[in-house]
This record gives structure tokens, C-alpha cells and sequence, in this order.
């Protein structure tokens, strides 16, 4: 459902992805690991082309992103049509802090698909209450916890009826308590069998509920292993330094 091929990233002098590439099967849950400044988080985005990249191409549903440039429109149309295939939820939760929760779930299908607003507006409520949040509906984000603020944001992300859900970190904003609440959703989105890239570097979630987990550093996929492989016996020194710094 992805294929990302020899993708390079530079910004001017400093080289951020070299030649990365990574395929992800429908139903399938990758988490990416790796230090600071890796290039996680640009790799990401180039999936979602929130980043365009220099070389390399991404196809994502077997389309390549961002191509066929036969006139402006055209383009455009075609890129935010792609665009919604990938749903992404950050480590800040970027709500509309202005609008309630039930709103900010809602506002997606109504202003960029054009849905019936009632329709939405019911659609939002399901999801809500998927993410374990259906007393909270009418509670504005500044009068939820940082946990349940994530958890409106994956249900707003859903909203949007991705075909892959891309997150970067989205519990390493969160206070240790709440971090949980969010990983079950996680969970449980698996459970449902949605496509999954996840940088993280929650363990004990990347043990019990990732297929894959992709091992980068210095905008190289180093090494690439089911979970229980890659914690049990790393190939690479460079994994090996990771995990003992990190475990
Ligand atoms: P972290 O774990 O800290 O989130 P990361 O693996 O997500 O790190 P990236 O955010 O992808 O790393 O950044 C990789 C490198 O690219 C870093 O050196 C960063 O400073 C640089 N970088 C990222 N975005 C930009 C940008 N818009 N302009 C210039 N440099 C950037
Ligand atoms: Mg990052």
C-alpha cells in the first residue's frame, strides 16, 4: 500500500534521507525507531508530501505521489485527493482550540469532502467514541487532558477515512499516565486492521503490537526486523547503541 524507493531529502548542505526505501502491506503496523535527527520524522512526511523530496519516488494505493503535472489544477486536485489517503497525527495535537471536540472531528469531512453536515456530525460522534471519548464530545481542547486531546486528534484524522495512518510521536508529548489511553487506540485501530507507520519509541507497544519496526540513523533504514528479533538481537552496533541507551 506504500512504496517509498531510494528517497533522498536534503535541506541546502545537510542530507536528511539517503536513498530510503520501505514498502508497507495494507493492514500492516511499521514502527520507526531511531536517535534524534535521523530523519524519522522527514521520512514521514515525504509519505504524506507534507516534504517533497529531491530524487526517488513514493506510491502510495499504487499511485505515484504527486505526479502527472498536466496543468496547475489538475495537479492540485490530484495531490489533495492522494493527501487523503494518509492520515497524520503529530506529537502536538494541532486541535482548533476554538471548537468543541465533536467540531473538530467533523469539520474535515465537511469542509474538504463536502459531506452533509448531520451526517459528519454522526460519523464524528462513532469516532469519538471509538477513541473512548464519547462523554466528552461537546468539551472544548482546552478543557481536555493532553491523552484525550491526542485521542480527538487521531478521531479527526479518521474522520477523513484514510486509507494509511502515519504517527510521529504521538505520546511523547504526553504526561506518563496518559500515555496508555492513547497506545490502546492504537491498538485497536490494529485490531481493525488499518495500515500503520508509527515513530515511537514506546517498547512495550512496539513489542506487543508492531508487524515491522525500522530501525533508522543519519537518513538510513540501518536495519529493518519483526520486534522481537530486532530487541532480542540487533544486527547492526548502531541498533545496539540505540537500545542501551534507550532501554
Ligand atoms: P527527532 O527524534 O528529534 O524527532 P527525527 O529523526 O524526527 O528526530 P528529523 O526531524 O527528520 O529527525 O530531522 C532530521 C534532520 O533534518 C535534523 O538534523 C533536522 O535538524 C533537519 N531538518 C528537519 N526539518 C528541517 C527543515 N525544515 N529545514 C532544515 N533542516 C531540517
Ligand atoms: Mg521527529
Amino acid at each position: 500500500i506504500v512504496d517509498a524507493r531510494d528517497v533522498c531529502k536534503s535541506f541546502g548542505p545537510l542530507t536528511v534521507l539517503r536513498e530510503v526505501s520501505l514498502q508497507v502491506r495494507r493492514g500492516e503496523v511499521v514502527l520507526v525507531l531511531g536517535p534524534s535527527g535521523s530523519g524519522k520524522s522527514t521520512f514521514l512526511r515525504t509519505l504524506n508530501m507534507l516534504e517533497p523530496i529531491d530524487s526517488g519516488t513514493v506510491s502510495v494505493c499504487g499511485e505515484p505521489l504527486g505526479t502527472r503535472a498536466d496543468g496547475r489544477r489538475a495537479a492540485e486536485k490530484q495531490l489533495a485527493v492522494q493527501r487523503r489517503r494518509t492520515g497524520m497525527v503529530f506529537q502536538q495535537f494541532h486541535l482548533f482550540p476554538n471548537m468543541t471536540a465533536l467540531d473538530n472531528v467533523a469539520a474535515g469531512p465537511v469542509h474538504v469532502r463536502g459531506q452533509a453536515k448531520a451526517e459528519s456530525r454522526d460519523e464524528a460522534r462513532e469516532l469519538l467514541a471509538l477513541v473512548g471519548l464519547a462523554d466528552k464530545t461537546d468539551h472544548y481542547p482546552g478543557q481536555l487532558s493532553g491523552g484525550q486531546q491526542q485521542r480527538v486528534a487521531i478521531a479527526r484524522a479518521l474522520a477523513m477515512r484514510p486509507e494509511i495512518m502515519l504517527f510521529d510521536e504521538p505520546t511523547s508529548a504526553l504526561d506518563p499516565e496518559m500515555v496508555n489511553e492513547v497506545l490502546e487506540v492504537l491498538v485497536k485501530l490494529r485490531e481493525e486492521g488499518m495500515t500503520m507507520v508509527i515513530v515511537s519509541h514506546e517498547m512495550g507497544f512496539a513489542r506487543a503490537a508492531a508487524d515491522r519496526v525500522v530501525f533508522m540513523d543519519e537518513g538510513v533504514i540501518v536495519e529493518e526486523a519483526a520486534p522481537s528479533e530486532f530487541f532480542a538481537n540487533p544486527r547492526s552496533e548502531r541498533a545496539r547503541a540505540f537500545l542501551a541507551k534507550i532501554l
